[in-house]
């Protein structure tokens, strides 16, 4: 068997410490033989794609659809990520005008913002109950060069017609660490964000696909998919429980999209990323000020921590990228291992609080749980959605670059006007940049056949946004 596929007995994150009783459903015993339309991976995009499949669907009109999940329901990064949504309104829209333009950098972030409000909505529409916060967040500098460079990045910025900085405050060294609540903020950025639940909001989406007819089918791996359909044209899945056969395949799989369809492989790889609880052992000194933060330490691009402020007063943390980024790269490049902790990150979090946070240098914390999570990075920076070239009835819904949560809702909104429709990718509404294409594929492989060093593979991840 070729893979990467997802790996059994994966770490226990905080979030799937309190399971559904879908976690393990399989509708039915068997695999049904034949279907309309089958979805591989049941994390927030296959769960996304199933619940717009049938909304608002006649029942004379509704497709067959089955969802394949290799693990339990949710059990990949969405089960394991920071729980931020969190668009990202002015750092990630400079570097995106550097690599694409003002004009995609804009659209893209208008499209993130316009899923956060999705998300929100469709929470409040469906009443589920998954901890949703709206919060201020930050984007916090501690390094003074840093602080300087981005500073003027803000500048040049501020000038320009760049909507979603609007919605951005920039604090300098006099108020940065008392807005933030960071130790020697110098300058920090803050816009409204939201902090959530992921698996509670997957897992009801699930269940109301399934109460809609979709047949889900966890540990069930898919390990190949036929490269034609047959005379019928319908597609062949091989799992261990034998085969199935759909006239449509949806590919929600992440990071391991290379596993089944091998010319994603450059295109979409795995960067692993650690996560943890930290708890309070004693009365806090204050509250912090802000429900959620990034603190980025050298690099505007190189977030170190990041973390989501719980209600009972713990944080999600997540980072600790300077203990393994540049010195232990096979500990995350195309590391698909979420059973194994990042050994070197491991410590980091110990005296993360009193590190990290203003006036907690002496109040004791402690990590009750630590985990690991595989990210589905995109070597161009923007996910693939759409047709998979040259192979009609297959799809692709992948590549969410550790920042999923602002733009996989409306991503698989779209993928559903096509996959149903049979609309363009043209009339969706997601960003033209984020339509997958054999010319892609085609500049990624070339890129990638020129950085062979680790270096260059590095700075290639340093562009994204790391699980926030
Ligand atoms: C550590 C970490 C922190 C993060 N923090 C944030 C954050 O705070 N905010 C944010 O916006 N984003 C964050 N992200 C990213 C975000 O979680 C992802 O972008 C998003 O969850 C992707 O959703 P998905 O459904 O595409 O992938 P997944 O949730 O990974 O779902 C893919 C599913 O496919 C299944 N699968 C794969 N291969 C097969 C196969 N062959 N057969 C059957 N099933 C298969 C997997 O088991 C998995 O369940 C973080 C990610 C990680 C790992």
């Amino acid at each position: 068997m070729a893979g990467p596929y997802p790996v059994p007995n994966a770490t226990v994150p905080y979030w799937r410490t309190e399971l559904h009783e879908l976690d393990s459903h399989r509708s039915t015993p068997e695999l049904p033989r034949k279907q309309d339309i089958v979805i591989i991976g049941a994390g927030f995009a296959g769960a996304a794609l199933s619940y717009y499949l049938l909304k608002d669907q006649l029942p004379s009109d509704k497709p067959s659809i089955t969802i394949l999940e290799a693990r339990e329901a949710c059990s990949g990064a969405t089960g394991r990520n920071g729980g931020h949504l969190r668009p990202d309104l002015f750092v990630a829209v400079a570097s995106r005008m550097q690599a694409r333009g003002l004009e995609t950098a804009n659209q893209v972030a208008l499209f993130e913002v316009a899923n956060a409000k999705a998300v929100t909505e469709l929470i409040a529409e469906e009443n589920i109950a998954c901890d949703l916060q709206p919060v201020t967040t930050a984007d916090s500098f501690v390094d003074a060069a840093e602080a300087a460079k981005i500073k003027k990045l803000w500048d040049v910025m501020s000038k320009l017609d760049c909507p979603t900085l609007k919605s951005v405050t920039c604090h300098g060294s006099l108020d940065a660490e008392r807005v933030t609540g960071v130790r020697d903020a110098k300058i920090a950025f803050t816009y409204p964000a939201h902090t959530l639940w992921p698996y509670k909001l997957v897992m009801h989406l699930l269940e109301r696909a399934v109460g809609r007819g979709v047949n889900l089918q966890t540990h069930t791996q898919v390990h190949e998919v036929s490269e034609t359909p047959d005379h019928e044209g319908y597609w062949t899945l091989a799992t261990p429980r034998g085969i199935t056969k759909a006239k449509k395949v949806i590919f929600a799989t992440n990071a391991y999209v290379g596993g089944l369809l091998p010319e994603y492989d450059e295109g979409i790889y795995a960067a692993r990323g650690t996560v943890c609880r930290v708890v309070p052992t004693s009365r806090p000194p204050a509250q912090v000020p802000l429900g959620s933060c990034a603190v980025e330490m050298k690099s505007p691009a190189s977030v170190d921590s990041y973390y989501g402020l719980r209600p009972d007063g713990s944080f999600i943390v997540g980072g600790a990228r300077s203990t393994f980024f540049y010195q232990k790269r096979d500990e995350w490049y195309r590391n698909y291992d979420d059973s194994t902790l990042i050994e070197s990150a491991a410590p980091y979090f110990d005296g993360w609080a009193a590190r990290t946070l203003a006036g907690w240098e002496e109040t004791p914390t402690e990590v009750d749980r630590i985990w690991t999570g595989i990210m589905g990075y995109s070597a161009d920076d923007a996910p693939h959605i759409g047709h998979v070239p040259s192979k009609p009835g297959l799809y692709i819904c992948a590549g969410f670059n550790g920042h999923g949560m602002p733009n996989v809702l409306l991503c698989a909104k779209g993928l559903v006007q096509m996959v149903k429709d049979g609309r363009p990718f043209s009339e969706t509404g997601v960003p033209a940049c984020y339509e997958t294409s054999a010319d892609r594929l085609r500049k990624i492989s070339q890129v990638a056949a020129a950085r062979t060093t680790s270096r260059a593979r590095a700075d290639i991840y340093l562009k994204h946004s790391y699980g926030s």
